[in-house]
């Protein structure tokens, strides 16, 4: 059967609903295309894994969707379809060997927590600097790099800073979180509570960039908190979904893209695993992996050589873990201030930090994992039965092929085998008994979800990276997806690449599926 619609999307995560309901609220014709029996990729919302709970099995917080452009442009139709978010005042806060804090949204909060750490003045010089180039900061994430106006943000960060000002944050920029921590703050539990979340873009504390990004996010989290939809993303992609079906498109899942067709040089249609044609009169675009795009999907003559070596090249970061806990009560934390926080890190130190995110990287298991301990319920009480507890668990320092155990207890063959990724749990989970006081007792389900699982849930998550490939500057901004720095453009006529493997990179903030909508209702305009 051959189909017909205006545009054609390969894959149904949050860019690919993005760019679909961006371009059907233009007029256009949409189908999506799914592999999965569910739409949404890595937003996997479940209600059948513990009865009277529902669970985000794999992304859970929403802070880049409602900080970023997307949002603004679908907001009054995600409200009538009733997507609702709900807040909090405290976003997140650290356990470590020198003790613990909370990163509020209030702003007096935060003078007492780090007026008590030694560190008031040097948090508020860290945020009043960042606050004077933030739009430079957050453009610079947000730009499309290939449209002729990209030019204006330099202009703009020349206008502001001068050449000296620019050379300065230039470096400023490609400063890693381990040593800027270290000059500028004196506590270890300010270092603790800020670093980490450099892993939240795929970093770690000694990767080039890893300061901006800690320094973007953490003004992020006091401006805008950690909002979750009510109810789990699912509602937020059935309403991206209904946008696209209302305008005459359509969401087809358990429908695998074969092959992308090319014709006199312009992507014209694909080929699904059922033996159906989907013909795109105006644009195919492909949210999957580059390596699928240029090396499977589409047909080797069609491919410049250069392109194919490219996406031949380009590298997975670290694996991810999930752990999910259903607990009778909620969890009984040592430290009662943790029990409002969104997510807590759990860690040592940031030394602990950069030691297993190295050991991931060389492919061992670290001994200390910094682990990040969600509870959706602070946010949502609807997320679970009243009076009990849930925890979202994630560990993102994982090695994607295993070559041995930094605390020499865990015995393997490479794989991640269920032994391997149940033993590794046990570890994170007995780190977590000393401040988590029913973390074991208080358990009535657990789901472990190690690397293997991740990807057979997604296969856009080669080996278990959560980020669809690694972070590292030399394969973000301008060279995310290919080294070639081509951007969303695939060098073939109407076939256009979006997703996590391209700018601006993983996130549920829609970037890639926003930033190629809006290139293509303009040239229709
Ligand atoms: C465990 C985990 C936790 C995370 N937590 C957060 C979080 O809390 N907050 C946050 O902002 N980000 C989080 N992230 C990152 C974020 O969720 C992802 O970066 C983002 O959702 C990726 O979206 P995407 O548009 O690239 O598509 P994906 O979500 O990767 O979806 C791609 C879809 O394409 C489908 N597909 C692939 N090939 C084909 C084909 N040939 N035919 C048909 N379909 C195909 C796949 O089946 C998949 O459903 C998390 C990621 C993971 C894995």
């Amino acid at each position: 059967m051959t189909k017909e619609f205006d545009a054609v999307i390969v894959g149904s995560g949050i860019n690919a609903l993005v760019c679909g309901a961006m371009l059907a609220k233009n007029g256009w014709r949409v189908a999506i295309l799914e592999r999965n029996d569910q739409p949404g990729g890595a937003i996997s919302t479940r209600t059948d894994v513990f009865p009277g709970f529902t669970v985000e099995l794999l992304s859970s917080w929403h802070p880049l969707f409602l900080g970023g452009p997307a949002y603004a442009d679908l907001a009054s139709d995600l409200a009538r379809l009733g997507v609702e978010y709900l807040n909090t005042e405290d976003p997140t806060g650290v356990v470590c060997t020198d003790g613990s804090a909370v990163l509020s949204t209030n702003a007096q909060r935060n003078a007492e927590t780090f007026g008590g750490l030694g560190d008031l003045g040097a948090w508020n010089a860290v945020m009043s600097d960042f606050g004077n180039k933030a739009d430079l900061a957050f453009g610079l994430l947000g730009t499309d790099f290939w449209r002729p106006n990209s030019g204006k943000l330099g202009w703009k960060a020349w206008r502001q800073l001068g050449r000296r000002g620019v050379m300065e944050s230039g470096a400023e920029l490609l400063e890693p979180a381990g040593p800027w921590a270290d000059r500028t703050f004196s506590s270890p539990v300010t270092k603790a509570l800020l670093a980490p979340w450099a892993l939240h873009n795929g970093l770690g504390p000694d990767d080039a960039s890893s300061a901006f990004i800690t320094k973007v996010i953490a003004a992020a989290i006091t401006l805008g908190g950690m909002p979750i939809p009510v109810g789990g993303g699912v509602k937020l992609v059935d309403a991206l979904c209904t946008i696209v079906t209302e305008a005459g498109g359509e969401i087809a899942t358990s429908t695998a893209v074969q092959k992308i067709n090319v014709i006199d040089g312009k992507a014209r249609s694909v080929l699904t695993s059922d033996g159906n044609t989907y013909t795109a009169s105006k644009v195919v675009i492909a949210s999957v992996t580059p390596q699928s795009l240029y090396l499977d999907l589409l047909d080797e003559k069609c491919v410049p050589e250069k392109y194919r070596s490219a996406a031949q090249d380009y590298r997975y970061g670290r694996a991810g873990m999930q752990i999910h806990l259903a607990l009778s009560e909620p969890p009984r934390w040592n430290n009662p201030d943790m029990a409002n926080v969104a997510l807590v890190h759990v860690l040592d130190s940031i030394n602990s930090f950069s030691e297993s995110v190295n050991a991931a990287n060389r492919g061992f298991l670290p001994r200390r994992p910094t682990i990040v301990v969600g509870q959706p319920t602070t946010i949502d009480s609807s997320r679970a039965p009243e009076g009990a507890g849930l925890l979202w668990i994630q560990l993102q320092e994982v090695p994607r092929v295993i070559r041995g155990d930094l605390a020499a207890e865990i015995t393997h063959t490479g794989d991640w085998s269920s032994k391997v990724r149940d033993q590794y749990a046990q570890r994170v989970i007995d780190q977590l008994q000393p401040h988590i006081a029913n973390i074991s007792s208080g358990q009535t389900g657990k789901i472990v979800l190690g690397p293997a699982d991740l990807e057979g849930l997604n296969v856009n998550l080669v080996g278990g990276d959560p980020y669809s490939g690694d972070c590292r500057i030399d394969q973000y901004a301008l060279w995310r997806p290919l080294r070639l720095a081509n951007g969303h453009n695939t060098g073939i006529k109407g076939l256009w690449h979006i997703g996590a493997s391209t700018h601006p990179g993983p996130g549920l903030g829609g970037g890639s599926g926003y930033l190629v909508a809006k290139r293509l209702r303009e040239r229709r305009r």
